[in-house]
């Protein structure tokens, strides 16, 4: 008897792999919730999924593999840096945000924030998405789509607790215009998987990933502390 996909997407829900990512449970249509946030911060499957459901959240599912070296060859090609911490890189520097305010009121600089901004204010997108703390639970986390620089100041700092960001991805879907996309690796890998394999989204599409901007920065809380790669990706709607 062949393992179905959902078993499969269980098993890895109920092991380490899983990273809280929360693309299952974005694309779930409401069968899949997170019911313990302030605990475990499981997945857990609420009702029956169809296997054409439970078929495009395997594929989406970036617990259960990530293809790094096909990764390298599509956004690095053959770039011949490399760090043993961050892996292929095109250039390395250093900065901070020029506004003053931004930079106080962000981290490390405020140099996302400080990017956003700009990609606002030069029409170079219509919305951000980036991480918050939920207004009706301060202690957790909310995922939002900023359009405003207000917005992408009020999500700034970092957050070290568990994030789900993709449970934004049917809004993101729905956001009529461009999207930046600031997330941690796992949550990155979904859209990156997407983007391979197409199988929900049509907004990811390869050939329109315009920019991939990775700062070495952050921790993946919901793995284990290690170093992380926080990255901004622009995908293009149609
Ligand atoms: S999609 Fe994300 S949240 Fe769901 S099982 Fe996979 S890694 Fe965990």
């Amino acid at each position: 008897m062949s393992v179905k996909n959902i078993d499969r997407l269980k098993k890895v829900m109920r092991s380490h792999l899983c990273n809280r990512c929360g693309t299952c449970v974005g694309l779930s249509e409401g069968r899949i919730v997170f019911t313990d946030r302030t605990g475990d911060y499981r997945p857990v499957v609420q009702s029956e999924i169809p296997d054409a459901l439970a078929d495009t959240l395997w594929e989406a599912c970036p617990g259960k593999h990530f293809d790094f070296p096909r990764y390298r060859s599509v956004f690095y090609g053959q770039t011949p840096n490399f760090h043993e911490f961050i892996g292929p890189f095109y250039q390395i520097g250093i900065g901070y945000a020029h506004n003053s305010e931004t930079r106080l009121r962000a981290a490390s600089g405020g140099i996302i924030s400080a990017i956003l901004i700009w990609l606002l204010q030069k029409n170079l997108i219509d919305g951000a998405v980036v991480l918050n703390m939920s207004e009706q639970e301060p202690w957790l986390t909310q995922a939002v789509i900023a359009t405003t620089a207000e917005e992408i100041l009020a999500a700034a700092q970092s957050k070290y607790i568990i994030s789900s960001v993709n449970e934004l991805l049917p809004e993101m879907q729905a956001f009529k215009g461009r999207l930046a996309y600031v997330g941690l690796p796992g949550q990155v890998h979904q859209t990156f998987n997407k983007t391979l394999v197409m199988c929900a989204f049509d907004f990811v599409v390869l050939g329109n990933v315009k920019m991939c901007h990775a700062v070495p920065m952050g921790f993946n809380i919901a793995v284990s502390p290690r170093i992380a790669v926080l990255v901004v990706c622009f995908p293009v709607f149609h």
